[in-house]
């Protein structure tokens, strides 16, 4: 239990990677604060599954993309938990298409969900975790076209490259209360995110995985979990998890 005492906060923790980084965090002893956007029925499930190991949670229905939600669900977390140790800003959407079809609305909503989404939870838990003088660790869920590039992509790849920027930038702001900033790049996991991709794009993908397999979301979270529980002088990093995809 070596997050006992511990307070997180989850986005986009009722399905697939957010849904194993919250049971992770939990089952180590955190108390955990599970966000979600629309899938109520869902988040209402990964409580359950904390309190029948004992854990404690709070589900707060929260829109990343909306900064007075986020601060709505940091004022929620404190109200009920009294502190905040751990944000991990997973929530995430992708709408793919090569540049000549993509939407502008497709461009805006995956910029807003995946980079200034976390802006807004970031400077929404500022305040606290600076006044609590604890330290505290920021994770971010970037991906492997963050940091590659992806055709059909250019919106994911350049919110998820910005994450890292972000990751980078704000890892030097916060060292010297203790606060580490630390990014994941996870590879090809399978979640509701990738179920819905052509057979074809699944193929040509695992050909270019090392291990030659796709990962699971609790293979993100064993990754969170190191960066939550210790860590202490890893910051500004982008930790990849792929398999060896971007080999
Ligand atoms: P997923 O299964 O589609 O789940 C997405 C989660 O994000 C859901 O809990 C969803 O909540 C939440 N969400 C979406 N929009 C939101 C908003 N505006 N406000 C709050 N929550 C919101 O996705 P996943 O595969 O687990 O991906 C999780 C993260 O990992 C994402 O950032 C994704 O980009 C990243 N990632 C995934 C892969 C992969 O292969 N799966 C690879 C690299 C990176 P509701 O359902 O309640 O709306």
């Amino acid at each position: 239990m070596t997050l006992q005492g511990k307070v997180a906060i989850v986005t986009g923790g009722s399905r697939g990677i957010g849904k194993e980084i919250v049971l992770t965090l939990a089952q180590a002893g955190a108390a955990v604060v599970i966000n979600y956007n629309r899938e109520t029925a869902a988040a209402a499930e990964v409580l359950k599954k904390i309190e029948e190991i004992g854990g404690r949670g709070l589900l707060v229905q929260a829109d990343v993309t909306v900064y007075a939600e986020c601060e709505k669900m940091v004022k929620a977390a404190l109200d009920h938990f009294g502190r905040i140790d751990i944000l991990v800003n997973n929530a995430g959407v992708r709408r793919d298409n090569l540049l000549a079809l993509m939407r502008e609305e497709d461009w805006d909503l995956v910029i807003d969900t995946n980079l200034k989404g976390m802006f807004n939870c970031c400077k929404a838990i500022l305040k606290p975790l600076l006044k609590q003088k604890s330290g505290g660790r920021i994770i971010n869920i970037s991906s492997i076209a963050g940091l590659t590039g992806n055709s059909g992509q250019a919106n994911y790849a350049a919110a998820k490259g910005g994450v890292i920027a972000f990751t980078k930038s704000l890892a030097k702001e916060l060292g010297k209360r203790a606060i580490t900033v630390n990014a994941i790049a996870p590879g090809f996991i399978e979640t509701e995110m990738t179920e819905t991709l052509p057979d074809a794009v699944k193929e040509r993908v695992l050909s270019h995985i090392s291990l030659e397999r796709y990962g699971k979301p609790e293979e993100i979270a064993e990754v969170v979990l190191f960066l939550a529980q210790g860590a202490a002088y890893i910051t500004g990093a982008v930790i990849s998890v792929d398999g060896g995809l971007a080999l």
